[in-house]
């Protein structure tokens, strides 16, 4: 079959290297001039099946009213008069029940379990490199309160089968050995010793150069205008370099995605949920992190990327701008600095993304009422741990064989 994939971030180019293994002839389309150039470019490179959790949780509206007051806030709230937003934040309120937690994170967690072998599969046969690491992540408690809180993280862990670790003062520092000079700022970690880490440009593009070699075409600097319609069936896409036709379509363009299917009357809850990462230089490995580490008390992830620390987090709901707010990078600054000072910042480069939320936390993947198209789209905050099982999703479902896990609640079906 002729299959486009529409974006070439990490949810596109792992969809098109498995539908290229599944036989189909690929085109990716977009509009940069090389693949993982928007949010998949600098993330936060946590690759983490353990932590696989939606935002919308029961208590969350009030730790956002105190989150929006912090001097070093996780989330920022940049209101404006624009009716996917409202209806966004409307759709997130009503998720953060205990019951609907509980569907959605059983859904994320289904799909980053399949993530995590596809993955493993993936690097097996291809032989890619990313910087990749596999300590884990240690989630870093610097009060008691914090440290007797996770105590509810725990239990979930417990019960969902992730193995995880409750490490003292002593066991943070065994795990991060950096941690050492600043030991008086700690009170304890949990560690999810099954995550893992990397650079998801490096891994992107690597990936996307397999794919090459198994015959997908890339057509970047390439504009999607719009999604072709006949008859009930997807039929192709108009393009700023002209048309281009399939006989089945997959939507990964992230955050962007809604836009272009709202012409055919698909209402596709995803709205851009900006975040911000500094890369710094290492100069001094000793106090350089090894792995991820969260800290919690800004909600901000330090992760050791071969020889450069990336440092990235925080929520700001401001709509389509990558605007680089110098108030962030103090925040990013502050929180690696406190911990970690074994960068050279003045070198840092500082970057913005718009994670592609949906309301519910889980990712849309799955058919439409349009025969041939298909979404791959809505991966927000963990978009690279659940982008290898995704694809395998979306290229059986194109493929029409049944997939491996149970996918029918991932569809966007699921919001009629
Ligand atoms: C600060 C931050 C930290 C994060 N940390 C992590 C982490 O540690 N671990 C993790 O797993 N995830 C993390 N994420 C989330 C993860 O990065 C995203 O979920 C993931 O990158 C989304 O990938 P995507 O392919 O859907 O979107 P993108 O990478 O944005 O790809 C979409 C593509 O569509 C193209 N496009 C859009 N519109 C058009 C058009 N009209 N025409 C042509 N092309 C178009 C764009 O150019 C882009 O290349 C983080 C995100 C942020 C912002």
């Amino acid at each position: 079959m002729k299959v486009i994939v529409l974006g070439a971030g990490v949810i596109g180019v792992t969809s098109a290297y498995q539908l290229a293994k599944a036989g189909h002839e690929v085109t990716v389309v977009d509009r940069q001039e090389g693949a993982a150039l928007e949010t998949s470019f600098a993330n936060a490179g946590e690759v983490s099946f353990g932590y696989c959790s939606p935002w919308a949780a029961p208590g969350i509206p009030v730790k956002a009213l105190k989150w929006l007051l912090m001097q070093h806030a996780p989330l920022i709230l940049r209101p404006k008069l624009d009716r996917a937003m409202l209806t966004w934040m409307l759709q997130m309120l009503r998720n953060c029940t205990a019951e609907r937690y509980a569907i959605n994170k059983s859904r994320m967690l289904r799909l980053a379990d399949y993530s995590r072998t596809s993955l493993a599969e993936v690097r097996a046969e291809t032989g890619i490199g990313y910087d990749e690491r596999m300590q884990g992540t240690l989630q870093l408690f610097r009060t008691q309160q914090q440290l007797d809180a996770s105590a509810k993280d725990v239990k979930a862990l417990a019960a969902d089968g992730v193995p995880y670790e409750v490490l003292d003062r002593d066991g943070c520092i065994r795990a991060e050995p950096a941690l050492q000079h600043v030991r008086e700022k700690i009170v304890g970690g949990l560690l999810t010793p099954n995550d893992e880490t990397g650079d998801c440009f490096k891994f992107t593009n690597a990936l996307a150069a397999k794919a090459a070699e198994l015959g997908v075409r890339f057509a970047h600097g390439t504009n999607i205008k719009s999604l072709g319609k006949e008859g009930g069936r997807i039929v192709g896409v108009a393009t700023d370099r002209g048309w281009l036709s399939a006989d089945a379509v997959v939507v990964a363009l992230g955050s962007y995605s809604p836009l272009l299917l709202k012409p055919l009357g698909i209402k596709l809850p995803v709205y851009p949920v900006k975040g911000y990462s500094l890369t710094i230089p290492i100069t001094d490995a000793s106090r350089a992190p090894e792995s991820t580490v969260m800290d919690e008390t800004y909600k901000i992830a330090i992760t050791r990327l071969g020889d450069r620390i990336r440092v990235g987090g925080m929520a700001e709901i401001s709509g389509y701008t990558n605007d680089l707010c110098s108030a962030r990078r103090h925040t990013l600054e502050h929180s690696v600095t406190d911990l970690f000072p074994g960068g050279d910042l003045r070198e840092a480069s500082f970057w913005s993304g718009l994670r592609p939320m949906t309301p519910d936390g889980t990712p849309v993947i799955g058919p439409t009422n349009v025969a041939g198209l298909f979404l791959n789209t809505g991966h927000g905050t963990l978009g690279w741990t659940m982008s290898c099982g995704s694809a395998r999703l979306i290229s059986d479902l194109v493929s029409g064989r049944k997939p491996e896990i149970d996918a029918a609640d991932l569809a966007i079906v699921r919001y009629s």
